[in-house]
């Protein structure tokens, strides 16, 4: 089962690490039509600007939008969750609107720029490790969504059935079990398309 990690900037290779250590196969994903062979796609961290455009400009946009729509699952992570999420405060324009949330870009403020914290995670038995740096907030979320964390009453961790948001980098830490909560979403996603 091999899953991808959107290679165009931000923290690659740790995604594809963690992957790995959860149990799937993973691979970078540079080019729109590597996604064909893929049953999942991970899009990191980094700078959800410099990634939205990128996308754009390697036709990522619908390619994305329908691999998702096969029943594929999609995880983004920090600036990833913002490429996912229908509405970015304070900008006119969002990314893949594929979840139905609104966030706040770099919503920690500057005293907290980048901090790491144990975080309780619904579907997830102990805390996760996360590493929050210039990270975003969900501030709400409409019904089909999910939320499984917040931190300080604020929204970190959400699922809208195959999608999966979270303000932080997992894939910083040597735990991945959140990593293998998405290959789980994978598997299941896989066993329900071959059923249909
Ligand atoms: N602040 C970044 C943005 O708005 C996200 C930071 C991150 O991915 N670590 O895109």
């Amino acid at each position: 089962m091999k899953i991808g990690v959107l290679a165009l900037q931000g923290a690659v290779a740790e995604h594809i690490r963690s992957l790995k250590a959860a149990g799937a196969e993973a691979v970078a994903v540079k080019r729109a039509q590597e996604l064909d062979e893929l049953k999942g796609l991970v899009i990191p961290g980094g700078e959800s600007t410099t990634i939205g455009k990128l996308m754009r400009k390697y036709g990522f946009m619908d390619a994305i939008r329908s691999f998702s729509a096969q029943g594929k699952p999609v995880f983004g992570t920090c600036a990833g969750l913002i490429v996912l999420a229908d509405v970015i405060e304070g900008q006119e324009e969002a990314h893949l609107r594929l979840m139905d949330m609104t966030v706040a870009r770099n919503a920690f403020g500057r005293q907290r720029e980048s901090f790491e914290t144990d975080l309780p995670v619904k579907g997830i038995d102990e805390t996760v490790r996360a590493v929050f740096i210039r990270a975003p907030l969900i501030k709400s979320v409409g019904s089909e969504v999910d939320v499984l964390s917040t931190y300080n009453g604020e929204i970190v961790t959400a699922r809208q059935g195959t999608l999966l948001a979270a303000s932080y980098h997992p894939e910083l830490t040597d735990d991945y079990r959140l990593h293998a909560y998405f290959v789980d979403m994978v598997k299941e996603a896989a066993a329900a398309g071959s059923r249909a």
